[in-house]
């Protein structure tokens, strides 16, 4: 059976839903197809930072230094990569090391900024308008330091962000400890990102898939996406196993599945998935009071403090092994990451675990999404490789993506995202 749509949007996670959003409330009809469950995936478990503080790249000057030395401590490291003599793969290593410049990081501060303040502004936006009960907290990001090396470095990058016009905090120790009392003794000092914010992904996604149903999207779980047709540089069918569907628009919005996606159109999307963890407790006696990240050992925390079933939880994430396209969680490295908690916080003895959960983030080699008109292919909009930033930026996306829909100029520059760069 053929069906008729207006836009069909590939991946209903973060990036797709919250494209169907403000596609329906630009008064557009979607259908949004996805593989599994929608709302389900890579972006349920994250840590749910909303970080409009996060300017720089992962492909900054520095990080393969650092990155080699973490890979020398198995027992801690917060990075693995994958080893495998896979062209692409190998590609997008030596593509990401050339990345790792001052110039991508000049190039992409301006990008992400606007987009990420554009995408935070939404989110309390969405948040207040739906009324959506979902442990949204506008308390910041919280960075905690062990070491001075480390802090040196989180100052260096709050004045950054000060240069660049946005909040950040440099706490010495007695101004963190007052900040966050669970700190430990051995917290020397912290950065305070207070633009920043954070919610309970999985409930935000749920109550924005309920909201998108209920403005009028033809919602397909359990409908991979198998292949194209396509006629004179456009999209003109769009296979499932079970139905085909014509579409004036199609939004590739798969994540770290993308360029698998892309590559039945003949598209080549430099995208790696990078897996992470996360374990999710029963609240502790006491919560931290805001979003935090250790580090040196790159762990976030987040304690929701949504109405019920939410009520009272902690969750820890960590781990970027880039290349691992398997969402299995591996214990080893569930229990650093709450080890790494454990040496910053005092919690309790006991956690009671009630959740562990593996998620790819979907990356390209400088870092930065890929977001606009896809090369050769005129009815077609890529909204992916948003790497660890894909909860924080969805909103933004979702705006950009139903300006670029419907004619209209994005509220900023998009060239930095455009895919043609590769
Ligand atoms: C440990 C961890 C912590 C993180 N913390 C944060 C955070 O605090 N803040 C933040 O902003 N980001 C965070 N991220 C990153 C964030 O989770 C990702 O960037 C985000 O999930 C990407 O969203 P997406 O919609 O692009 O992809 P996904 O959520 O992966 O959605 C893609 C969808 O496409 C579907 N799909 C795949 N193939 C097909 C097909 N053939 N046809 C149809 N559908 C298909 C999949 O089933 C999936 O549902 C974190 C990630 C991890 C792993």
């Amino acid at each position: 059976m053929t069906i008729k749509t207006d836009i069909l949007i590939i991946g209903g996670g973060s990036i797709g839903l919250n494209c169907a959003y403000a596609l329906l409330q630009s008064g557009r009809s979607v259908t949004l197809l996805d593989a599994a469950e929608i709302g389900a995936g890579s972006s349920s478990g994250n840590a749910g930072h909303i970080v409009p503080s996060h300017i720089i790249p992962l492909a900054a000057p520095g990080v393969i230094p650092a990155a080699l030395k973490w890979l020398l401590d198995p027992a801690n490291s917060p990075f693995g990569l994958k080893i495998s003599a896979d062209p692409a793969y190998l590609r997008w290593l030596m593509q990401f090391a050339a990345a790792c410049t001052e110039e991508n990081v000049r190039r992409a501060i301006p990008a992400f900024k606007a987009l990420g303040l554009l995408s935070a502004g939404k989110f309390s936006e969405i948040i207040a308008a739906e009324n959506f009960d979902c442990a949204y907290a506008p308390t910041g990001l919280l960075f905690l330091y062990q070491t001075e090396a480390a802090f040196a470095g989180g100052k260096h990058e709050a004045e950054i962000l000060q240069q660049n016009g946005l909040p950040a905090e440099i706490l010495n120790r007695e101004a963190v400890h007052a900040r966050e009392p669970l700190a430990r003794a051995s917290v020397l000092g912290g950065v305070h990102f207070t633009g920043d914010a954070s919610l309970h992904p999985a409930e935000f996604l749920r109550l924005l898939r309920q909201r998108v149903l209920a403005l009028g999207a033809d919602l397909r779980p359990n409908t991979p996406v198998t292949g194209f047709e396509t006629q004179n540089g456009k999209i003109t069918r769009v296979h499932t196993p079970a139905e085909e569907f014509e579409a004036a628009l199609v939004i590739l919005a798969a994540g770290a599945w993308s360029p698998a996606v892309a590559r039945g159109l003949g598209l080549t999307l430099p995208i790696q998935p990078a897996r992470g963890y996360s374990l999710t407790a029963k609240a502790p006696s006491v919560l931290p009071r805001q979003a935090l990240l250790l580090g040196e050992r790159k762990v976030a925390i987040t304690p929701l403090r949504g109405a019920s079933p939410l009520k009272n939880r902690l969750r820890f994430t960590g781990r970027l092994e880039i290349g691992k396209m398997s969402t299995t969680p591996n214990p080893r490295w569930l229990a650093a990451i709450e080890r790494a908690a454990r040496e910053y916080l005092q919690l309790d003895e006991k956690l009671e675990i009630e959740e562990t959960w593996a998620g790819l983030r979907p990356t390209t080699p400088d870092g930065l999404p890929i977001i606009g008109f896809a090369p050769r292919r005129a009815n077609l909009i890529l909204a992916t490789g948003h790497a660890m930033l894909g909860l924080s930026l969805g909103p933004g996306t979702g705006a950009v993506v139903a300006a670029l829909a419907n004619g209209r100029a994005p509220a900023f520059d998009l060239r930095p995202f455009a895919a043609q760069r590769f």
